[in-house]
């Protein structure tokens, strides 16, 4: 890992949200940074960072009502994020993501309480719109121009777009003919200089940090970037308003792992803030040949062992090295969760359940927490009455090749002077129900 530090690029100055402090820690050695440097990581131990707060003064800042008399969006929730001046902020709108019930998901699955929270529905189609809107305010507040990341796909169309909101230029390297179609067309319609790395994402990453190394006047967004992740704990907040407490289960993909840490952290500060009562399992789900996590989970291993050549149709979790795994892991341990993996077959076959039976479409990496919930009921790891959310973390039109590629497309055409249209419509009924 590289070591990766600057100094503050107006001067230092100390942590104040909204006239509160906070503070980074170390995840590893716990060495507190009082101070807001440009700072990724760890100077001592090149540990990944947390923004610590001082929540009993949020608790007397923050009300219920303040909170319902708002939009609901991330914003809503601002006095939880380490934003100076709300009314500087970047953002699209971002966050207010429906939680819709799946009663027949439930049949099916023989569970009584399964609701997906839809984050498709963020602006530019996926969850990386929560981290984006603090991390681009954190770059204007920091007096950046400029602002970097690797990308699967997701990140990148969140940079580009979030970046031309601020009138900021973004560069986005991405693994060279293994992003999906339609987050690379985001990423080009908004503006990003785009670099193709020959390599996957682990090797893109490992180059934005050395691009953002050597160039200190490129902030970098990568979910590495502790002021990202921090928007991303909304999903927390959200929940919790619309269920009114915490569920028992949360499932959710895994890829770079910052997400799980992100959320397990929202309904850790939710306790603290005593809003809810109990705490959900964090249930972590990653691809079968990008799931390095998982084994590190079951063979109870202090450390991952990177996938070298990670390999999955879900593109946004095709991660063999993913940065945030400790962070990961202590979600899951402190939760009492777990982790699982599934094949690119379950995967696919949640999408089109998800799709076919609630009107839902995600992305292939989106399904796998479908998926995992399927596995793990089939192992018994669930009881019938808990009350499960399922993160789909990104919209279906992201990567439309692969449901052609996947569907058995069978299209008949007709003359509709000459031929009945009720023969053919049985025809396709036959051929659909073959292929399911
Ligand atoms: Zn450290």
């Amino acid at each position: 890992m590289l070591l990766f530090i600057r100094s503050t690029v107006n001067g230092s100055y100390w942590g104040i949200m909204n006239q509160l402090e906070y503070y980074l820690e170390c995840v590893d050695c716990g060495i507190k940074y009082q101070s807001i440097e440009v700072l990724y990581i760890c100077k001592k131990c090149e540990g990944l960072l947390d923004i610590k707060y001082d929540y009993e003064k949020i608790a007397e800042k923050i009300s219920v009502k303040t909170w319902q008399n708002r939009p609901f969006t991330l914003w809503r929730y601002r006095e939880i994020f380490p934003v100076e001046d709300y009314s500087n902020i970047i953002t699209l709108n971002e966050g207010g993501t429906s939680l819709q019930k799946c009663e027949r998901l439930e049949k099916i699955l023989n569970l009584g309480n399964i609701c997906v929270k839809n984050e498709g529905e963020n602006p530019t189609g996926s969850f990386k719109d929560r981290g984006m809107t603090v991390g681009i305010t954190k770059a204007i507040e920091l007096g950046f121009h400029t602002v970097a990341c690797a990308s699967t796909g997701n990140t990148s169309a969140s940079l580009a777009a979030y970046a031309a909101r601020a009138g900021l230029r973004s560069i986005v390297l991405i693994p060279s003919g293994k992003i999906a179609l339609g987050k690379l067309t985001q990423a080009i319609i908004h503006g990003a200089h785009i670099v193709q790395i020959k390599g996957n994402f682990d090797e893109a990453l490992r180059a934005v940090f050395q691009l953002t190394q050597s160039n200190p006047n490129i902030y970098l967004l990568n979910s590495v970037n502790p002021y990202r992740i921090e928007g991303q704990k909304s999903i927390a907040y959200e929940i919790y308003t619309q269920l009114g407490n915490a569920p028992d289960n949360i499932l959710l993909p895994v890829g770079n792992a910052g997400n799980i840490s992100a959320i397990w952290k929202g309904f850790v500060e939710l306790q603290k803030l005593d809003l809810i009562t109990n705490l959900p399992h964090m249930i972590g789900i990653q691809a079968e040949n990008a799931a390095p996590i998982v084994t590190a989970f079951k063979k109870r291993r202090e450390n991952i062992r990177p996938t070298l050549h990670p390999e999955t149709i879900a593109t946004a979790i095709r991660i063999g090295s993913p940065i945030s795994w400790k962070k990961a892991l202590n979600a899951v341990y402190d939760s009492k969760g777990f982790m699982e993996k599934v094949t690119d077959d379950e995967i696919i076959s949640a999408q089109q359940l998800l799709a076919r039976q609630e009107g839902i479409f995600v992305e292939p990496a989106s399904a796998a927490s479908i998926a995992g919930l399927k596995k793990i009921v089939d192992m018994n790891l669930i009881e019938k009455d808990d009350k499960t959310v399922c993160i789909v973390t990104g919209h279906g039109l992201k990567d439309p090749d692969i449901v052609i590629k996947t569907s058995n497309l069978n299209l008949i055409e007709i003359d509709p002077l000459q031929d009945s249209i009720a023969n053919a419509l049985e025809q396709k009924t036959i051929a659909m129900e073959r292929s399911l």
